[in-house]
């Protein structure tokens, strides 16, 4: 084994805290180690960034990232300050400026192309690596909704959610204060995040969460939820996805450890009605996507939502609420 495979196992324990590297995340770090051209595909919770941060802290040199969100930018660089890693948003003439920094992050607006043609990667030459995006440690639930808050606090006493890490996504402002007080009046610590909350308040209600002061966050967005180092272990839909699409990839903010983890969607008809009139006659072909998902009684929901990416998985038997009730 090589000095910088060793230095792997300090990294990811030293530096980022982990007690484990995954395989695959493995696989792609060595390969990056090994300086071979590698086609990454990996779905929500794949844990990507590690697997270009830990070749560049390893690496002499400087690593371009280029990520398409803003966002997800400011979630990824806020991290590495924490964990003393240093790194630099934007591209300047001087090189050089560059010494000490090992990661360069860029959208895919900024000018990019001299960069990455000055590294001439040769696209034949590149080494593919998937986690073929299944979610063997998620279950999907889809449940009636009351529009009554209490069915939350009731939900979360039943699967026993109270002392696990957790987000409850909301339609409204309002539908996120409701929630916020049932849990309250039941003892359950939560935060919100919302955009009628100052910047200050939503920055220490998210820190509150991030650092497991507070358990549970209710939000109207899902919030692009930082990387944090305590595993999110539930997700409650409390308002329809827009999309199937949306689903999948706010799915991949839990059980990013491999532990279980459950997504549940409250539902009803109204739910499809009052996200219809938030799109205010814009197109709704994925929105019907999404409640056609909801209203199936029949079909395992892991096979649904991976036929809509044209991957055939086989019935998960017992992680879905349909395979649940086959089986009862
Ligand atoms: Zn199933």
């Amino acid at each position: 084994m090589s000095g910088k495979r060793h230095a792997m196992y300090d990294v990811v324990s030293g530096v980022f805290g982990y007690d484990n590297i995954r395989k695959h995340q493995e696989e792609a770090v060595n390969a990056a180690l090994d300086e071979r051209n590698i086609l990454l595909n990996l779905g929500p919770g794949g844990g990507t960034s590690l697997c270009y941060q830990l070749p560049a802290l390893l690496s002499d040199g400087l690593t371009v990232v280029i990520l398409p969100l803003i966002s997800e930018i400011t979630n990824e660089t806020n991290e590495l300050s924490k964990i003393g890693v240093e790194y630099t948003l934007n591209i300047e003439q001087d090189i050089t400026k560059y010494e000490k920094t090992k990661l360069l992050y860029i959208t895919p607006e900024q000018t990019v192309q001299d960069v990455i043609s000055s590294f001439g990667v040769d696209a034949e030459k590149i080494t593919p690596i998937t986690n073929n995006f299944e979610r063997p440690n998620l279950t999907l639930e889809v449940m009636p909704k009351k529009d009554n808050a209490q069915e939350i606090v009731d939900y979360v006493t039943d699967k026993k959610l109270n002392e696990k890490t957790g987000v409850i996504v909301c339609l409204s402002k309002l539908d996120c204060e409701k929630v916020f007080e049932k849990l309250s009046e039941s003892g359950f610590a939560s935060t919100l995040y919302h955009a009628s909350l100052s910047s200050e308040e939503r920055k220490q209600n998210m820190s509150n969460w991030i650092d497991g002061t507070v358990k549970i966050v209710i939000g109207t967005v899902a919030l692009g939820v930082p990387k944090r180092k305590e595993p999110v272990q539930f997700i409650i839909y409390y308002k329809l996805p827009r999309s199937l699409e949306e689903y999948f990839v706010l799915n991949g903010i839990v059980g990013r450890n491999g532990e279980d983890c459950t997504s549940v969607i409250m539902y009803n008809n109204a739910s499809f009605e009052k996200m219809q009139m938030m799109l205010q006659g814009m197109n709704d072909t994925e929105l019907k996507k999404m409640n056609e998902y909801c209203k199936n009684v029949t079909i395992c929901r892991h096979q649904v939502l991976y036929s809509h990416f044209e991957r055939v998985v086989d019935k998960c038997g017992s992680r879905c609420d349909v395979c649940q009730q086959d089986k009862s």
